[in-house]
């Protein structure tokens, strides 16, 4: 299977040199020039809990890409998949599969703007991994993926796509019912990731203040809402319950969530696909998120106020 990782930071980083040491190419894709040159002179800097590793697999800027692929893994933020595509548009073929795994609601929407769904597989992943600068990521600890094709999991390329995440050690498991794994997903972000930078905290301390059971309800009750509406089975207590089970501070309690970063770094977040996402639709169909809605707005309004600042 001829892979392309488009969207090499973090993620991207730690899936390509999983999938590298398969006997799969691998390329990775990226719109930052410094990050490309950076693979491409020096190899990918890997820190793991087994040291360290130089990665070299080609990188490219979408523009430069030569050929074509049977599986390209998205591995942007969610702000960047239509970017991200509309670039690689002269290198999709009705052959091209894309496997999209990113956090937020709303993803499988836009990459059906660009191809038809039976060539989409989509899902979620726990592997985590941080991008320390221009071709060099750290990618520890364990995890696993969950994932569906949209066309069907009796497909054979699905099938072939599961054993080569297989191969490189990714532990996927095939599901048939990813929109209910996609939205838990998206409620624990729009819990924790949302709470923890409003808050200035890490997972552990949100766990701690006296009102965090309101705030989660607040967040989820609405999310069952639009769930409902939208047909996706969501589980507002098994969220819950989840998201309790991160305080430990040997699960996630010392962890500061992605956005905290983002929002550290004057970086844009994800919120749009995450509690805005609930907002928007509620505001489509009439159903109230003053919750989410307002939670968006804060977001935005800290994404704001550093640019000012
Ligand atoms: P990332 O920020 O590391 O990379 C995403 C894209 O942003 C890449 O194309 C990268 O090159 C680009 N980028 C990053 N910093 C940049 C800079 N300073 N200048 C220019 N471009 C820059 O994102 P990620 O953490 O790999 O996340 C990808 C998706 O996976 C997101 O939807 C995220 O929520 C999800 N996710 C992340 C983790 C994690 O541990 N990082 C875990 C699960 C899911």
């Amino acid at each position: 299977v001829k892979i392309a990782i488009a969207g090499a930071g973090a993620m991207g980083g730690r899936f390509g040199t999983m999938l590298a040491q398969t006997d799969n190419p691998v390329t990775f894709i990226d719109l930052w020039a410094d990050h490309v040159q950076a693979i491409n002179q020096h190899g990918l800097l890997v820190h793991t809990d087994n040291g360290d590793q130089r990665v070299h697999v080609p990188a490219y800027l979408p523009q430069n890409v030569p050929g074509t692929f049977d599986l390209i893994v998205l591995f942007t933020k969610a702000m960047g998949i239509a970017d991200m595509l509309t670039a690689l548009k002269p290198v999709i073929t009705p052959q091209t599969h894309i496997l999209e795994l990113g956090n937020g609601i709303g993803n499988i929407e836009t990459i059906s703007r660009f191809v038809p769904k039976e060539q989409i597989i989509a899902g979620v992943t726990v592997w985590s991994a941080a991008l320390n600068g221009p071709g060099e990521i750290t990618m520890k600890g364990d995890g696993s993926v969950t994932l569906e094709a949209l066309g069907s999991n009796e497909a054979p390329f699905f099938k072939q796509v599961v054993q080569v995440l297989t191969d490189a050690g990714l532990k996927p498991t095939a599901s048939h019912d990813v929109l209910a794994a996609i939205w838990r997903k998206a409620a624990l972000n729009s819990v924790l990731n949302t709470y923890c930078t409003i808050l200035d905290c890490n997972i552990g301390e949100f766990g701690q203040l006296p009102d965090h059971d309101a705030m989660i309800d607040g967040v989820l009750g609405e999310f069952a809402a639009i769930a409902a509406n939208q047909h996706v089975h969501f589980d507002a207590a098994g969220a819950k319950q989840l998201i309790i089970a991160q305080f430990p501070d040997d699960k996630n309690g010392l962890h500061y969530p992605s956005m905290h970063q983002d929002m550290a770094k004057g970086r844009k977040t994800e919120i749009d696909f995450l509690n805005g996402y609930i907002a928007k639709v509620g505001a489509r169909e009439n159903i109230p998120t003053p919750v989410n809605a307002t939670l968006t707005a804060l977001i935005h309004g800290q994404e704001k106020l550093k640019t000012l600042h």
